[in-house]
């Protein structure tokens, strides 16, 4: 039995980076984690694996479709599926190597196994129960189900069995228009897959700014993805290796069914929990099954914390990391703070869409007066060069002291350019601010103050 500052219970990018930062901060630390290798959900069946196979259909993409306009004449090239998986298995390997490589940089033990905590100060893993001054809980989240659909990773997947299919389905039903949806069903588009997303609503990835939902929705139908949109899927039924998935149409209750070799249901992700023994130690959970915490991550047992996907907030990797070097600083005695108006989010396709702060229905709804600066990549050399020129940049701004509140990006490596605007939001820039600062020509980046001087007196190449 060993006695530790802290026990971190998941190694994903929350857990990690906070027994990272714990040993930084000179406290003695260990991280529990259930699978084999560290990372959790993000790098080992979440964010880089498929952002790997993002990247290799996009390539596909690219040589099947603008190679030769840039003459460059030639076989495209055929897909290899099994080295396609394993060049995302190599880089999930990379990845948590490193991981592995940080905790023995930084003196942090690593304890494989399943955790559950008997008692405040207490890690039960297998037979042996380790001592901590306090616990950082980090267990994550787990794709969420649907009645009706009973996932069994092989004819109906979740995301987890979507990055690793046997083979390319010839049809795929994607279930929910999220951004795990759209990720993945994008891929398997690419790779010639004839995919149709279902969604319960009447516009695809939720809560986003509705301009950018039209125009995602509608590069989506372009590249050959179908949609039925504001369908309750009523079951899916599983017949020699074919799956049915029923549905009803909510505007008129009709009934239709669609057949696919490969379903994903990508409904969204719940809190994992299990096993820990919250129940019974009287941990406080909200009614979505979140463990809840105080401003400083701390649940209403003295000297247990908990940070990530398990709470409440958006269920992405940089906000556990940030929650995790943030609960670390606490336990340190130092301040630790996360500005959760500022988090950015990011759909990687092609184009990508990225957005931080308010959208304009926010806006609206809370009565603020608000100005809209927007700028077409089409007005932006290096995106026409690159044939990467749908989509815009959407800057909102305060109607009378021009700061900025919002901002939405649809089009080339806008899960970057996002950035710029987040930076600027952190130190109350006004769009002028962006408008006024030199960007290099010819950049993607250029749009992004386009969009900012459209906020003022007008864009340049508009
Ligand atoms: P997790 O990464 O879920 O890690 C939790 C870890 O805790 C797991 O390894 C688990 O084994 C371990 N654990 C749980 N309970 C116990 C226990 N009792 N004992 C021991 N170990 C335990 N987010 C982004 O920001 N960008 C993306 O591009 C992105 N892409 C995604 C793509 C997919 C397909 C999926 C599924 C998710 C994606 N996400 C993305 C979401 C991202 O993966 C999560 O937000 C992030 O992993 C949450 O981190 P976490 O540390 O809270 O938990």
């Amino acid at each position: 039995m060993a006695t530790y500052d802290v026990i971190v219970i998941g190694s994903g990018p929350g857990g990690y980076v906070a027994a990272i930062r714990c040993a930084q901060l000179g406290l003695k630390t260990a991280c529990v984690d259930g699978r084999e290798t560290l990372g959790g959900t993000c790098l080992n069946v979440g964010c880089i694996p498929s952002k790997a196979l993002l990247h290799a259909t996009h390539m596909l993409h690219e040589a099947e479709h603008n190679f030769a306009a840039m003459g460059l004449k030639g076989k495209s090239p055929s897909v290899d599926w099994k080295q396609m998986q394993s060049y995302k298995q190599d880089t999930i390997d990379g990845n948590t190597k490193g991981i592995e490589f940080l905790f023995k940089k930084n003196k942090i033990d690593w304890i494989k196994g399943w955790a559950s905590i008997p008692e405040a100060g207490k890690v039960k893993v297998g037979d042996d129960t380790h001592e901590a001054k306090n616990i950082i809980i980090a267990s994550g989240s787990e794709p969420a189900s649907l009645k009706g659909v009973e996932v069994d990773e092989k004819t109906v997947v979740s995301s987890t069995g979507a990055l690793e299919l046997g083979k390319i389905p010839k049809k795929m039903v994607v279930i929910g228009a999220g951004v795990i949806g759209l990720e993945m069903g994008s891929v398997y588009s690419r790779l010639g897959a004839e995919v149709t997303v279902v969604e319960y609503l009447d516009a695809i990835t939720p809560g986003m700014d509705a301009e950018v939902q039209k125009t995602f929705q509608r590069i989506l139908k372009k590249q050959g993805l179908k949609f039925v949109m504001g369908a309750a899927v009523q079951g899916c039924e599983v017949k020699n290796g074919k799956a049915t998935v029923t549905y009803k149409l909510r505007k008129d209750d009709s009934e239709a069914e669609i057949e696919a070799d490969t379903v994903l249901l990508a409904t969204g992700r719940k809190p994992f929990t299990d096993g820990l023994g919250l129940a019974d130690l009287g941990v406080e959970m909200s009614e979505r099954g979140q463990i809840k915490t105080d401003d400083h991550w701390q649940t209403n047992v003295k000297g247990i914390y908990a940070i990530g996907d398990a709470i409440d907030g958006p269920m992405l990797a940089h906000k556990a990391e940030d929650e995790g070097m943030a609960c670390a600083e606490v336990l340190a005695g130092n301040h630790g703070h996360v500005d959760y108006n500022l988090i950015p989010g990011v759909i990687y396709t092609h184009p990508e869409v990225a957005n931080v702060g308010a959208t304009e229905q926010t806006l609206k709804d809370e009565g603020r007066a608000y100005k809209v600066g927007k700028f077409s990549f089409m007005g932006n050399g290096r995106a026409k060069a690159n044939f990467a020129a749908d989509g815009f940049v959407k800057i909102l701004a305060d109607k009378e002291t021009d700061r900025i509140l919002g901002a939405h990006i649809i089009g080339p490596m806008a899960g970057d350019l996002i950035h710029e605007i987040c930076v600027a939001m952190e130190f109350g820039a006004a769009a002028q601010d962006i408008a006024l600062t030199s960007h290099a020509h010819p950049t993607y980046s250029e749009a992004v103050r386009e969009a900012a001087l459209a906020c003022g007196d007008g864009a340049i190449h508009a």
